[in-house]
C-alpha cells in the first residue's frame, strides 16, 4: 500500500482508525464524506494534522488517481462512489478486508460467525469456550472491537472469535475463515442490501475459502445451501447443528445433553457429550442453538469436549439479551431489547408461556403476521407502544383475537413505566413479562440500552415497592 492513493468512503468509529493505519503504512490518503457538521469538522482536522486529506461535502465522487477505496458501513453498494470504482477498475476493501490483507504471516485464524440472529452470543460463548481451553483468543470485529486494531496491534493471539454482519461480508472478498457458521437467515437490513437474495448472498460469503469447517443450520435451508454453493478449501466440512437428535456430521441435543456427531475421535463412541443444557444461560432454544454452534466452532478447532462445557458454563449473556430482571409477586420479568427484529422477538416468546408482551417501536417495513401467529397461543395479554405500534395490533386482531391489547398513546420515554405498570396489571402468578419489541426503538429510545434500561428500571421499582418482593 505504500504511496498507493487510498480513498476511504467516511469518516467516523470505522473510517477515522482505517484512514491513520492507512497513512501509517506510506498510502496516501483521501478521505470523502458526505456530511460536513461539526462532528465531522473536528474528525476532519485531526487527520488534517496527520496530513491525511479530507473531503467533507461529497461521498459520491471517487478522487483522480484513486488506486484502492476503503469503505465503511453507511456506504450502501448502490452509492454512485462504487460505480465509479468500477468503471475505472478500483477495488473496493471494508475494513474487515483490510484487516485481513494486512494481518502478518502466522497471524491467528479466524472463527467466524455471522447470521440474522445470535451473532453476539454467538461469538461470546465461543469466545468463552476457547478461553476456557487455554487459547489466547479475543471477540472481535462487528461485536464493537475493531479487527483492524486487533490486527495491528501488539498483542498475540492463537485464535480470534470474530463476529461479521452482511455489510462487513459485503466487502470483504478476500478473507478466508479456518471455520464459520451461518446461523440463521431472516429478513433484515433488506434497504442497504436492496433484496433477501443480495442479502443471503453476502452472508454466504463467510463460507468462501473456509478451511476446516462450514457450520449451518439443519432447521434453516438457506444456510445449508449457502454452505453447499461456497468455494472452500479441500477437506473442508459440512457440520449442520439441531435442537433435536443430530446425525452423523452434526451437533445435536439428546435427552438434555449438547451431543457432537461430527469431530469424535474414538470411533467405539457414536457421539461426543459436550455440556447440558442447564449449562447455557438463559436455556432457551434459540440459545441452545447459538450454543451447538460455538461448540461446533470450537470443536473444528480442535478443542477438547470438557472446555466447550466449562466456557459455556462462564459465558454471560450481554446486556438486554433475555435478561431476567426480577421475579415481583410470582411475575418474571424479563428484558429482550435487543430483539429489534420479528424474527429475534419470535425467538424469545417461544421460551415463554403464558407471557405478557411488550412490543413496538419503528418496524423498519416488518411484517408481523407470522410473529402474531406464532405468539398466540402464549400470549396472555400485549402491550403496544411506539410509532408502529399499529400495525402489530391489526396483525393480533387477525391472528390472536382473543389476546387483551393495551396500547400507550405517548410517545416520550415516559412511556416505559406506563408500560410495566400496565403489564403488571395483566400478568398473573408464574407469568413471564417480556420486553421483546420486534422493533428498533429510535422512535422513542436513543438505542435499545436505553429502551432496556428504562424497562429494567421500572421493573426494580416496582419490586421495591411496598408489594413488591424481589
Ligand atoms: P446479533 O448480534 O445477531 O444482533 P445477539 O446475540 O445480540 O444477536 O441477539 C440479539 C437478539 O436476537 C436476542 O436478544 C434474541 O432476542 C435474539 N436471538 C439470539 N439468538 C438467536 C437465534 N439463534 N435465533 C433467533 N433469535 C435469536
Amino acid at each position: 500500500l505504500r504511496d498507493t492513493a487510498v480513498t476511504v468512503a467516511g469518516l467516523g468509529v470505522s473510517g477515522v482508525p482505517a484512514a491513520k493505519a492507512l497513512h501509517a503504512l506510506g498510502a496516501r490518503v483521501t478521505v470523502v464524506n458526505a456530511g460536513a457538521g461539526d462532528a465531522q469538522r473536528a474528525q476532519a482536522a485531526e487527520l488534517e494534522a496527520l496530513g491525511i486529506t479530507v473531503r467533507l461535502g461529497d461521498g459520491d465522487t471517487l478522487p483522480a488517481g484513486t488506486g484502492l477505496v476503503v469503505t465503511t458501513p453507511g456506504w450502501k453498494p448502490a452509492s454512485p462512489l462504487f460505480a465509479a470504482a468500477a468503471a475505472a477498475g478500483v477495488e473496493v476493501w471494508g475494513d474487515v478486508e483490510l484487516a485481513w490483507r494486512l494481518r502478518g504471516p502466522g497471524a491467528a485464524p479466524w472463527l467466524a460467525v455471522t447470521g440474522t440472529n445470535g451473532k453476539t452470543t454467538t461469538t461470546r460463548m465461543l469466545a468463552s469456550i476457547l478461553t476456557a481451553a487455554g487459547l489466547r483468543t479475543a471477540a472481535v470485529g462487528n461485536i464493537g472491537v475493531s479487527l483492524l486494531d486487533v490486527v495491528l496491534g501488539e498483542r498475540e493471539y492463537d485464535v480470534l472469535a470474530v463476529e461479521l454482519s452482511s455489510y462487513q461480508l459485503h466487502w470483504a472478498p478476500g478473507i478466508r475463515p479456518h471455520s464459520a457458521v451461518v446461523l440463521n437467515l431472516a429478513p433484515d437490513h433488506l434497504d442497504w442490501h436492496g433484496s433477501m437474495a443480495a442479502y443471503t448472498a453476502d452472508k454466504g460469503r463467510i463460507f468462501h475459502g473456509n478451511q476446516v469447517a462450514c457450520v449451518y443450520n439443519t432447521a434453516d435451508k438457506e444456510t445449508e445451501r449457502l454452505v453447499r454453493e461456497a468455494d472452500v478449501a479441500e477437506g473442508c466440512r459440512a457440520i449442520g447443528f439441531t435442537l433435536g437428535a443430530p446425525g452423523l456430521s452434526e451437533f445435536g441435543v439428546v435427552d438434555g445433553i449438547l451431543v457432537d456427531r461430527a469431530f469424535v475421535e474414538d470411533r467405539a463412541h457414536r457421539a461426543q457429550e459436550l455440556a447440558e443444557t442447564a449449562d447455557v444461560r438463559p436455556p432457551a432454544p434459540h440459545n441452545i442453538a447459538n450454543a451447538l454452534a460455538a461448540a461446533a466452532l470450537a470443536r473444528a478447532y480442535g478443542v477438547e469436549p470438557a472446555a466447550v462445557r466449562e466456557g459455556l458454563r462462564a459465558f454471560r449473556p450481554d446486556a438486554h439479551r433475555i435478561a431476567e430482571v426480577a421475579t415481583v409477586d410470582g411475575v418474571r420479568w424479563v428484558d429482550d431489547s435487543k430483539a429489534t427484529n420479528t424474527h429475534a422477538a419470535q425467538a424469545s416468546l417461544t421460551a415463554y408461556d403464558p407471557v405478557v408482551w411488550l412490543a413496538g417501536g419503528l418496524a423498519k417495513g416488518a411484517v408481523f403476521d407470522e410473529l402474531a401467529a406464532a405468539a398466540a397461543p402464549r400470549l396472555r395479554a400485549a402491550v403496544l407502544f411506539g410509532a408502529d405500534r399499529a400495525l402489530i395490533r391489526e396483525a393480533l386482531a387477525r391472528h390472536a383475537p382473543q389476546v387483551p391489547v393495551t396500547e400507550l398513546e405517548r410517545t416520550d420515554t415516559g412511556a416505559m413505566s406506563e408500560a410495566v405498570a400496565a403489564a403488571r396489571g395483566l400478568a398473573r402468578p408464574g407469568d413471564t413479562v417480556l420486553l421483546a419489541p420486534a422493533c428498533a426503538s429510535m422512535d422513542m429510545f436513543d438505542n435499545y440500552n436505553q429502551r432496556g434500561d428504562m424497562f429494567a428500571d421500572a421493573v426494580r421499582a416496582l419490586a421495591a415497592g411496598p408489594a413488591g418482593a424481589a
